[in-house]
């Protein structure tokens, strides 16, 4: 159905100024669009008002689950570590050093300093840093000599991260909100029912139209996959009740319910969209919404957020980001290993080994990927082995 005039400006819609708007913003992982809701400046201010609030605060998660986008990578972000560290997480999941560590440590006259950072740049600042504020002894020292001293190093850490997750606010609830109405267009409703949800995006000060759901006994999703991280936006209209209402789901953890009308004058209909923000495939996700309005404002008051389901939910989406992030680890260090393999033996793809070209090819891919075991299974072998594994190949 052609809305014709723009939802949010009221503005006629003409193939200059129509847009194509996502359901769930493109930022988070959403693919599916749909033309004729909204005109080209207002897509374009509540992007940057609204859905860029939203991306923000889902931020963290679209990078450590390793999300795709149609434009633009996720950037990389710094984490705090327990211990007061600090780790930067690139868009492909490897991590750098997010700020110079340095230790300095003193024997009677003689202090030995050591400097661990993420680009020998950085080492020079932190080096430079140092000279001019607390050694001035240094300056006796050529930087560029100091600094080809310098080794690379890479190795597993064992600080844990701390991940900010903080959800709310107008803006971001603008934001689904207005996915869900861009679902009820979708399913080719008028989205002017949407009267309640409207209101919530153009007037200040209206009643949020949404609340938190976190119930143990009653997952609203039917079918939800375990191990997928997924986005899913659910709209139903009720001619016998003369409502419109709606649940939306973001990474498995931000869970909400909203009433978008109470005097829905259409038929019964009910419209999904999910999708898997990692490959950006539509899925398949049944949802039961089978809450009154009066149920659903009861949300608005938190009183259908319940804390151990909450922290249930977080659990959930942590060990798809440890999976994600174990899978991506294993990958690098098997690759990391075989290019080490080819180089130290000089070998090229495609040759004919010796079998003891062989045995040595093999030794040295097992001893690279000693690291990566040790991380990551040590506690599964009996302990004897264990000093096996840490002595062999060197
Ligand atoms: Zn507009």
């Amino acid at each position: 159905m052609e809305a014709k005039r723009c939802i949010l400006c009221e503005r006629a819609l003409t193939s200059d100024n129509n847009s194509a708007e996502h359901i769930i913003p493109n930022a988070i992982g959403g693919r599916k669009k749909v033309v004729g809701l909204i005109c080209r400046d207002c897509n374009s201010d509540s992007g940057s008002k609204w859905d860029a609030e939203l991306a923000r605060q889902l931020e963290s998660l679209s990078l450590l689950l390793g999300i795709t986008r149609q434009r633009g990578k996720v950037r990389a972000q710094t984490f705090q570590t327990h211990s007061g560290g600090s780790i930067c997480v690139n868009a492909d999941g490897t991590m750098v050093l997010g700020k110079p560590e340095i230790q300095e440590t003193t024997t009677g006259t003689t202090t030995r300093l050591r400097i661990r950072a993420a680009t020998k740049k950085q080492v020079r600042q932190a080096l430079e840093e140092l000279r001019n504020r607390k050694y001035p002894q240094l300056h006796g020292l050529n930087m560029d000599d100091l600094l080809s001293t310098a080794q690379d190093q890479s190795y597993y850490c064992s600080d844990p991260m701390k991940i900010p997750s903080a959800f709310g606010g107008t803006r971001s609830g603008r934001s689904l909100v207005k996915s869900a109405i861009a679902l009820v267009y979708d399913a080719g409703i008028d989205p002017r029912q949407c009267d309640l949800a409207l209101d919530y995006l153009l007037k200040d000060g209206k009643e949020a139209c949404f609340g938190y759901y976190y119930d143990s006994d009653k997952d609203l999703i039917i079918n939800r996959p375990s191990r997928l991280p997924f986005h899913c936006v659910y709209v139903r209209g009720c001619s016998e009740y003369s409502t419109l209402v709606g649940y939306i789901e973001f990474y498995s953890l931000w869970r909400v319910v909203l009433c978008l009308s109470e005097s829905y004058t259409g038929s019964d209909f009910t419209h999904v969209y999910a999708v898997d923000p990692i490959k950006g495939e539509e899925l398949d996700i049944e949802v039961k919404l089978d809450l009154s309005v009066s149920d659903i404002r009861e949300a608005y008051d938190y009183k259908l957020y319940d804390e151990a389901a909450f922290f249930d939910a977080i659990s959930i989406v942590l060990s798809m980001v440890r999976e994600i992030d174990f899978a991506r680890a294993k990958d690098r260090a098997t690759q990391d290993a075989l290019e080490t393999a080819f180089a130290i033996t000089g070998a090229k793809e495609g040759d004919i080994l010796t079998d003891e070209q062989l045995w040595d090819f093999a030794g040295i891919i097992a001893a690279e990927l000693v690291p990566f075991i040790v991380t990551n299974y040590a506690d599964h072998f009996p302990e004897a082995l264990q000093p096996r594994l840490f002595n062999g190949h060197q």
